[in-house]
């Protein structure tokens, strides 16, 4: 009985999942421009709304792998090639503060954590901008982690909303989460 009810959730999770893309793609403006339609990455900003961002956790055993996918806008306030001084700086800047970890994410200290990878990237496509950010982290306690903190907010002022997609040894969940409402509370997720 429990199996099934979980089964519906996951139906009617997909489906909502579904609409929402469906609904960022009605309200996008559409690009036409060839090189937007290769690469997958590509894809992803075609299809962003500004304001939301994407948070992918993964984890592997003791290993964590964090990925956000962020509108231009969101982080810099404009999507288009950074031409002038000012919003080169800008773009550096952003690059510099998703770089860092701690900027962007707390975990509880008991934890044991420890980052072993981080990068930032920002792609351009057509008239639209994403920043890109990985980390991966080794926990020597990952059963300890029962929320995870999301400091994006308020390192980014323009940044609004972030839809979570989290997938642990036994678990898979999606969140939505804003300024107001910026901690996980993920008790239980986490198993060796
Ligand atoms: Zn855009």
């Amino acid at each position: 009985m429990i199996k099934k009810k979980k089964y519906i959730k996951f139906i009617l999770l997909a489906f909502i999942l579904l609409n929402v893309r469906a609904f960022a793609e009605d309200n996008h403006h559409e690009h036409e421009d060839k090189q937007s339609q290769k690469a997958s990455k590509n894809e992803s900003i075609k299809a962003h709304q500004h304001g939301v961002g994407i948070l992918n956790i993964a984890q592997e055993n003791n290993k964590l792998i964090f990925e956000f996918e962020l509108p231009g806008f969101d982080i810099v306030g404009f999507e288009y090639k950074a031409k002038k001084k000012e919003d080169i700086k800008k773009v550096k800047q952003a690059i510099k503060v998703l770089s860092d970890f701690s900027n962007m994410i707390s975990l509880p200290i008991n934890a044991k954590c420890e980052i072993s990878y981080s990068n930032a990237d920002l792609i351009i496509a057509g008239t639209h901008a994403e920043f890109f950010s990985k980390y991966i982290l080794n926990c020597t306690n990952i059963i300890e982690i029962n929320k995870i903190q999301i400091n994006y907010f308020n390192s980014f002022k323009n940044s609004k909303k972030l839809n979570v997609n989290l997938v642990t040894n036994n678990k898979q969940e999606a969140f939505s989460i804003d300024k107001l409402k910026d901690t996980l509370n993920v008790k239980g997720y986490f198993i060796k």
